[in-house]
């Protein structure tokens, strides 16, 4: 288990070295998406505590330059280099631009917290630039643990820098797991929303529209989230990056379905004792968490009104009816390039079948049938990593393909 995880520093300490009472610096990668945005509301919201340093995007300038002129940071990075230009012109006077995947990885070493919400493959840099500089590191980049896990964990094991998760289930385990010590643990608990097709049998998931898929019950999020999320292949993923972030054997990791989203997750000790972190399903919540971490925010996002709450209800998930599930764990156990092609096979199956190019129940057959041709190993090097993902992408895309002729 990683130690840092269990050795909070004291309450009131903050990283770096601007002294006591100064506000923490912090760069914002990724800062114009939906956990961004979330994250400037956050900053924006504890004047005195944090100092936005810098702000990273892909490609939307409108958005970060307009972010600019209210944080005035003292560096934008612009992920598309060709759009340095555009955005130089339109920032704050003596904000410098910096650009490509370059520029993101100065910003990430330059504050002494840094946020990664860049989205897919641009994310990894990030987070291997941010833990090799020692810093701590608010982890909202999936592709970091899912398909980068052994480059990043190389990384993780001898730089000094620090992972606080901002998924709202690995955040609420990792606030678990502050009461007990790592020998203690028995198992971790993820809980599943169980998205808008929970209770459904597979012969009544046959003939799922995108629509339905794309209607989810209680969280906000972009088509593939939420389509990963009515698969659960959203969850499986979450268990593979449970156990990188945490270290717990796949053994010890369930997933029980909770509709109310209320219970994030859930450390059971060896005691029998189990502790759960509960509040109203609020990214604010977990983004505020990791940014201030290791203390806690003065503002309640996310508070339960317990006179409104009712009840919560658990049930075990059908892992025959949603077999992205098993699916998931198999590749997480099988390790090595099996969960960026997980990962990338489930990308490609998700954009078919939003397409309608694929049924839903398709997706699982086309993951399935995609790691069946999985190269054996792991990748060492960011590279290896994005050679790996596109690998599995033409074989996913072949096996749409073929599908879709009937072969
Ligand atoms: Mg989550």
């Amino acid at each position: 288990m990683d130690p840092g995880t269990h050795a909070p520093a004291p309450r009131g300490a903050r990283p770096g070295g601007e002294g006591p009472g100064q506000p923490c610096t912090v760069s914002l990668l990724g800062s114009t998406g939906s956990i961004g945005t979330q994250a400037v509301d956050v900053v924006l919201a504890q004047p005195d505590r944090f100092r936005v340093v810098g702000l990273g995007a892909q490609r939307s300038v409108d958005r970060l330059a307009e972010q600019a002129a209210v944080l005035r940071p003292e560096a934008v990075a612009i992920g598309d280099a060709r759009l340095a230009r555009e955005l130089t012109g339109r920032v704050p006077p003596g904000t410098e631009v910096l650009a490509g995947t370059d520029g993101l990885r100065e910003l990430a070493a330059r504050a002494e917290v840094v946020l990664n919400a860049v989205v897919g493959f641009a994310g990894l840099p990030v987070t291997l630039a941010a833990l090799q500089a020692g810093r701590r590191l608010a982890l909202a980049n999936k592709q970091s643990f899912i398909a980068g896990a052994p480059v990043v964990q190389a990384v993780r094991r001898t730089s000094g820098g620090s992972i606080v998760p901002v998924d709202s289930e690995h955040c609420a385990l990792h606030q678990c797991l502050r009461t007990g010590s790592p020998a203690e643990v028995a198992r971790l608990v993820l809980t599943a929303s169980g998205g808008p097709f929970r209770g459904r049998s597979l012969d009544e998931l046959a003939a799922v529209s995108v629509d339905e898929a794309l209607a989810h019950p209680t969280w906000q999020m972009g088509p593939q989230n939420t389509v990963d999320s009515s698969t659960l292949m959203n969850k499986g993923l979450e268990v593979i990056e449970a156990h990188e972030l945490f270290g717990v054997d796949y053994d010890r990791i369930e997933v029980v379905v909770h509709p109310q989203s209320v219970v994030h997750s859930m450390v059971e000790f060896c005691d029998g004792s189990t502790v759960a972190q509960l509040s109203l399903p609020d990214m604010r919540l977990p983004i505020g968490y990791a940014l201030g971490h290791p203390d806690r925010l003065p503002h309640p996002f996310g508070a339960i009104d317990w006179a409104a709450l009712g009840r919560l209800d658990f049930e075990p998930p059908d892992r025959r009816a949603f077999r992205c599930l098993a699916l998931a764990e198999e590749a997480g156990r099988a390790g090595g390039h099996a969960p960026a092609w997980l990962n990338a096979a489930n990308e490609v199956a998700v954009e078919a079948f939003l397409d309608k190019r694929l049924p839903w129940r398709g997706i699982a057959d086309v993951v399935e049938a995609t790691l069946q041709h999985c190269e054996p190993g792991a990748p060492a090097t960011v590279d290896e990593v994005v050679a790996s993902d596109r690998h599995a992408r033409a074989v996913a895309t072949a096996v749409v393909e073929e599908r879709e002729r009937g072969v």
